[in-house]
């Protein structure tokens, strides 16, 4: 265990361990603590429900919670934006909704293959596996993971291919060998690979790409969705609309499971029970997801503090780099990592952060990359103190290499 003491309690963005010592959380849950830990807005309803008996386990039923809950997305989230999705609740992991959307797309389409990226990530159930990269996390899978074919995600090359050109090219070829693909999966900047951002224009080229070969798009939002880059959905920066797109971690906003897969209207072809699960009407779930809603997205603040405070990140990221070869700053609004040249430093960095009471984690093929996602509620003063330990331990570990 990177973090050897047993945590007792939390509230926004510092967590207490049993013997009192106190850590300030730049990890956020890996992407489900957005708003930071057991943030007030949202315990009060949900202590009230608690209390009032409210239902918990509603399974596929409507009750007044889920009821809200999708009123209040439909009115905060989807009309603003002019989007228009029908919501299913596919279980309630990242992985249950990657899941929905492969299914879905498989039937819509009576196609098999599925495209995804280099360095992609999108959980461990045996479809999501199959359109992840990690050789590591797919060598669990005990089972020939197929259907899917990997094509270079934005940057793959360094810069130094044409956007698409592989894809391109296979799609047009009809001696490619390329079965004909229900859809192509995406994360607009890969968190567990490494905190890659695909560029704007990638986003939109692929999507158009989709556009012109009939096949779609699924952008899985899972860790960049919910405000984790600035805007609520990740790929609005594009101004792209997928076919489906997959939320979860921080949706429920308060840590409890929850799931979403968003689909077009007339993409839902499912039958009644065809993909069904036991815990998908978690109703605390949807009483703090609505709560969240109501507090952080009735207009652009977060969004705009979100992006202010990721320029603060990159700033000194990009000070760190400056000052020694081997350091590249990556990443988008406040998902945001350093990259090692000799990987082993990533995690050394963090251990020393971690003795000086910063919990981060590091995300990459090799874990080569500390990986900075403080919960977008931090304040100021804690962002600040967070970013000082990051730099006494990148120094501190930069000048025991050049001890050696
Ligand atoms: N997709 C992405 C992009 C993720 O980052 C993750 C989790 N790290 C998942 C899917 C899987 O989510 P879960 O762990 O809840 O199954």
């Amino acid at each position: 265990r990177s973090w050897p003491v047993v945590f007792d309690t939390a509230v926004g963005s510092r967590l207490t361990d049993v013997d009192g010592n106190s850590y300030l959380d730049f990890f956020a849950g890996a992407g489900a603590l957005n708003y930071g830990h057991n943030p007030p807005a949202l315990k009060k309803p949900l202590i009230e429900y608690l209390t009032r008996d409210g239902i918990t386990h509603g399974l596929d039923m409507h009750t007044r919670a889920k009821e809200e809950f999708l009123e209040t997305f439909r009115d905060l989230v989807l009309e603003p934006r002019g989007l228009d999705y029908k919501v299913q609740f596919p279980g309630p992991t990242g992985a249950n909704s990657v899941e929905s959307a492969l299914k879905l797309a498989r039937k819509i389409t009576g196609r098999e293959a599925i495209i995804n990226f280099t360095n992609a990530f999108h959980g461990m159930t045996l479809g999501a596996l199959s359109v992840t990269g990690n050789s590591m996390k797919r060598d669990g899978a005990g089972v020939p993971l197929v259907h899917a074919t990997p094509m270079p995600y934005d940057n793959y090359f360094d810069g130094t291919v044409s956007d698409f050109m592989w894809l391109e090219k296979l799609l047009q070829d009809s001696g490619s060998g390329l079965n004909a693909s229900a859809a192509v999966i995406v994360e607009t900047v890969q968190g567990e690979g490494g905190i890659n951002p695909a560029r704007v224009e990638w986003l939109q080229g692929l999507a158009e790409l989709c556009r012109r070969n009939d096949i779609l798009l699924i952008v899985d939002d899972v860790q960049m969705g919910v405000g984790r880059t600035g805007p609520f959905f990740s790929f609005e920066i594009a101004g792209i609309e997928p076919d489906i797109v997959c939320l979860s971690k921080s949706i429920g906003g308060y840590g409890l499971p929850m799931a979403l897969t968003l689909m077009k209207p007339e993409h839902d072809q499912w039958g009644p029970g065809e993909h069904n699960g036991t815990f998908r009407g978690n109703n605390p779930a949807f009483v703090t997801a609505t709560a969240a809603l109501r507090e952080f997205w009735s207009d652009d603040t977060l969004e705009r503090s979100t992006i202010a405070k990721g320029e603060r990140v990159e700033g000194v990221f990009t000070e760190l780099a400056a000052a020694s070869r081997v350091l590249t700053p990556k990443g988008r609004g406040l998902a945001r990592g350093l990259s090692f040249s000799q990987p082993e430093l990533a995690a050394k960095t963090c251990a020393a952060a971690f003795e000086r009471g910063l919990l981060m984690e590091t995300s990459g093929p090799s874990d080569e990359v500390m990986k900075v996602m403080p919960a977008l509620t931090i304040t100021d003063d804690e962002l600040t103190e967070g970013l000082e330990i990051v730099k006494e331990s990148v120094r501190a570990v930069m000048e025991g290499v050049s001890a050696e």
